[in-house]
């Protein structure tokens, strides 16, 4: 089939919808587009940088790696020229017809979970290319592959709906985009404009743009110069170009090393974390360069998995430029430049969390999960992960937190062990029964509200020599207190035990005294060493196998509390009555360790007490 008519081609659901949303949206700072798109010329020559590295042929060799921009005010025009990597026809189809830009992947998503009114989302995300069409009445792409022989073509659309391909006769190498702007747009015509938005957004750019025929950067490597001399604007501009963020970083660390590797880093963590949105898993994005030349944007292994959420360049003159970006040949080194910049970057966190502490709780609180995920999962560096955990307990204030040192540093000489509780919130461990002996013995607690907390304690293990503790274990022993008075002797408690052992069978494992309640008439503990209450719900709530087996639980009773005395005086005047009180009460237990499933026989139960009014 000849290519050289016209082919007209439809756009793939979802860019129609996209396009849909840019063409209307209000979003005020149209410019990004110029940035988005500056953007993809210098990864376009960056590629052909790397292409060169390995291929001999070529197309149109002796071009400069640059950018050239023109505005044409009288035609309402702007042109974005690149001599970089260029696109095939094939690619013109796959990479401006289809959602690959994870970017523009995110946009929809946060659209499709109830943000469709929501235009700033265009900011939050970027839309890639198709920002374009936010101030083009059409567009045209001319584009060259760099491989001999293969002809260039024009893509156009005005982006409602469907796109045209031609062939087309004497391109240069490269990409050139030619946006016919819409008449409230007109400004981007301008030159003036435009030097203004490339100044701001272009200085990081490694190759050289020009507009109208004038340099506008200097091309410099930021992460190269030395730290005084860089202002924070200058920092966070290189965010925003770099990471292809739209927010400002958090905390950013720039530092270099000579021994054992040569390393010139700089940084960044994000405001938020996307993560926690419900947005798609993070990709690792630091970038690796060698001697300010890129070798791999999106380098897998060199930071630790749950390190994702770092944005920000890792330069290193002992890699071999010509390390291919596919293979990462040397993965020794690696592995070393993982270890020393992880490392590096905890001993940062730790100096945060010492000279700014209110920042640190700050980002603890949005990407704390991350380090939580580390100090499970990753061992090497576990030990300084744990160090920078943090937990409210029952000593701090709501909403502040200690870490496990701290803990350590309160603890009695008599006690052994560090223990933790998890549930929803404060408000839901302080009123449960599991912490009243704990504070009755001046025990610090400590609060765990997040789900996989008890997933990472139970991988943590120990701190300090101390053992991890879930204090609504079964074998937790508690030192005696004195026994106040008027309590059930110890021969009349053992007694009602072991009838409400017969009275509610299978329910329950144990039925015994217990040392932890003050205030609470009875506690539900686990007898499952393998599954707390917590991961009951867990499981419950994901649908996993085990989360139905029967549940039986260790039952304590508080010999001082007005009901177990009351119960025990009943238990032989009045056993219906009695029966019906212990069963009430272990009820009362599980819903208070969040193990009740269906109330209905409660309720029905709980009719028949109240009939003896
Ligand atoms: P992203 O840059 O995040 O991949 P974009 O929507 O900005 O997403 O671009 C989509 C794809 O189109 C790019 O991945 C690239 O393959 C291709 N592309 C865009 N602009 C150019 C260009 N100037 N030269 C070569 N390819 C380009
Ligand atoms: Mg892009």
């Amino acid at each position: 089939m000849s290519t050289s008519t016209p082919q007209k081609f439809e756009f793939q659901a979802e860019i129609k919808q996209l396009l849909d949303i840019v063409i209307h949206s209000l979003y005020t700072e149209k410019e990004i587009f110029v940035r988005e798109l500056v953007s993809n010329a210098s990864d376009a020559l960056e590629k052909l940088r790397h292409t060169q590295l390995t291929e001999k042929e070529i197309f149109d060799d002796k071009l400069d790696l640059e950018i050239n921009v023109t505005t044409d005010d009288k035609a309402k025009t702007i042109t974005l020229q690149d001599f970089g990597i260029g696109m095939s026809r094939e690619e013109l189809v796959k990479n401006l017809g289809t959602i690959a830009h994870s970017g523009s992947k995110q946009f929809l998503k946060a659209l499709g979970e109830g943000g469709a009114k929501n235009t700033n989302l265009i900011g939050q995300f970027g839309v890639g290319f198709y920002s374009a069409f936010m101030v083009a009445k059409s567009v045209k792409v001319y584009s060259r592959s760099w491989r001999a022989g293969e002809p260039g073509h024009v893509w156009s659309s005005d982006g409602s709906g469907s796109y045209e391909i031609e062939e087309s006769e004497g391109e240069r190498r490269g990409t050139k985009i030619v946006i016919e702007l819409k008449d409230e747009c007109a400004e981007f015509a301008q030159d003036s404009t435009i030097k203004d938005i490339l100044e701001r957004y272009s200085a990081f750019v490694s190759f050289p743009i020009n507009l109208n025929g004038k340099r506008v950067n200097t091309v410099q490597a930021l992460w190269l110069r030395s730290k005084n001399e860089i202002k924070d604007e200058e920092y966070t501009e290189f965010y925003k170009f770099q990471a292809h963020a739209y927010d400002e970083p958090r905390l950013r660390l720039h530092f270099s090393a000579d021994a054992p590797l040569s390393i010139n880093a700089l940084l960044f963590v994000p405001k938020e974390n996307t993560e926690k949105l419900g947005l798609s898993r993070l990709e690792p994005s630091v970038s690796l360069y060698c001697r300010k030349v890129l070798i791999d944007a999106k380098p897998k292994e060199l930071l630790p998995e749950w390190l994702r959420f770092l944005k920000g360049v890792v330069d290193s003159e002992d890699l071999p430029l010509n390390i291919s970006r596919e293979t990462m040949q040397d993965k020794s080194l690696i592995e070393k430049l993982n270890k020393v910049i992880a490392k590096r970057f905890l001993k940062f966190l730790e100096e945060e969390a010492k000279n700014r502490p209110d920042a640190y709780a700050e980002f603890y609180k949005e990407f704390g999960i991350f380090l939580k995920e580390g100090a499970a999962l990753d061992y090497t560096h576990k030990d300084a992960l744990v160090k920078l955990l943090r937990y409210e307990s029952s000593l701090t204030e709501k909403g502040k937190t200690t870490s496990l040192a701290d803990y350590v540093s309160r603890m009695g000489a008599e006690q052994k062990e560090i223990f933790y509780l998890n549930g929803p919130n404060r408000a839901a461990i302080e009123s449960g029964p599991y912490l009243e002996g704990f504070k009755a013995r001046n025990l610090e607690v400590l609060f765990c509200y997040e789900p996989v907390d008890e997933y990472v304690m139970n991988n943590v293990r120990e701190f300090d020599g101390k053992k991890l503790t879930a204090a609504d274990h079964a074998d937790v022993k508690l030192a005696d207190l004195p026994k106040p008075e008027g309590a059930l002797s110890e021969a009349d408690t053992k007694t009602l035990a072991t009838w409400i052992k017969e009275t509610l069978g299978e329910r329950v494992a144990e039925v015994k005294a217990s040392d932890r309640l003050v205030d609470s008439p009875v506690l539900a503990l686990n007898a499952d060493k393998f599954m707390s209450p917590h991961m009951r719900r867990m499981m419950k709530a994901m649908n996993k196998e085990g989360a139905d087996s029967p549940l039986r639980v260790n039952l304590e009773i508080n010999p001082r509390h007005a009901v177990i005395k009351r119960l025990f005086e009943t238990h032989t005047t009045n056993a219906d009555r009695a029966k019906l009180v212990a069963e009430q009460l272990l009820d009362n237990a599980l819903i208070s360790a969040g193990l009740m499933d269906d109330a209905t026989a409660m309720v029905a139960r709980l009719n028949k007490l109240l009939e003896t009014i």
